[in-house]
């Protein structure tokens, strides 16, 4: 036993069992999602692609989301962000089936230049929690794609919690101009890359939009989005 599960002692999240942060039984809880969705009508489409009548301008290709984001996933995603990221994350990831896994396989096909964008945090956010969720997320995926994480996105406008903010429309408001890109970055590699933005939770859908807008127009030829829960 290292000397970190003896000053914090772990317990399920869902039901207070000792010893692990997922135990086998709470697992159950953890509901996958099968069918793919489009993004913008909600009804059925193979790997979760946007139909081609459904596709905008600027709009996002296709979202694979691997679990229902249900309470206990809510609770466990909660504790995964604010508290013990990266111990969380081990049992976490530990509990993904294959069968959820396998919904990644339609990634191997795409064809390069293409990468793992995980959505970033603002600075100051990053330097209060210490860690962002979505790049130790990428990074669990990379090891199913061999994937680059690129560090294309900078988050430049931090937005309220968005718990406060009432319906769809608030959200996509309050997170317009939020990200822009890394000047750091060499254009070059955003032109006709296709580009996988990783996020923990996508619901409503506004932070991948506007991140996916963003990147669009800087040249990338396709964006989807990969979460763990939707
Ligand atoms: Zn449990
Ligand atoms: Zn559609």
């Amino acid at each position: 036993m290292v000397l970190i599960d003896l000053l914090f002692p772990k317990f399920c999240l869902g039901c207070r069992l000792p010893g692990t942060y997922l135990c086998p039984r709470c697992q159950k809880n953890l509901r996958q999602l099968k069918q793919g969705r489009c993004f913008y009508c909600q009804r059925d489409s193979l790997y979760g692609l946007t139909h081609p009548l459904c596709l905008k301008k600027f709009n996002v290709d296709g979202v694979t989301s691997l679990y229902s984001y249900n309470g206990f996933l809510k609770k466990i995603i909660k504790n995964f962000k604010y508290r013990l990221a990266t111990k969380i994350a081990q049992d976490l990831f530990r509990a993904i089936t294959p069968e959820a896994i396998d919904r990644l396989s339609f990634y191997k096909k795409l064809s390069a230049p293409i990468y793992f964008q995980p959505i970033p945090l603002s600075r100051k956010k990053l330097r209060e929690r210490g860690f962002n969720q979505a790049f130790i997320l990428a990074k669990f995926f990379m090891t199913y794609l061999n994937l680059p994480i690129a560090d294309f996105l900078l988050r430049v406008k931090d937005t309220d919690p968005q718990s406060v903010q009432k319906n769809k429309r608030d959200r996509s408001i309050n997170l317009r101009n939020a990200f822009v890109i890394n000047q750091k970055t060499n254009f070059g590699l955003i032109n006709n890359a296709r580009i996988i933005l990783v996020d923990d939770v996508i619901t409503s859908g506004s932070t991948i939009r506007e991140a996916a807008k963003v990147l669009r127009k800087a040249g990338a030829l396709k964006i989807y989005a990969l979460s763990l829960a939707g």
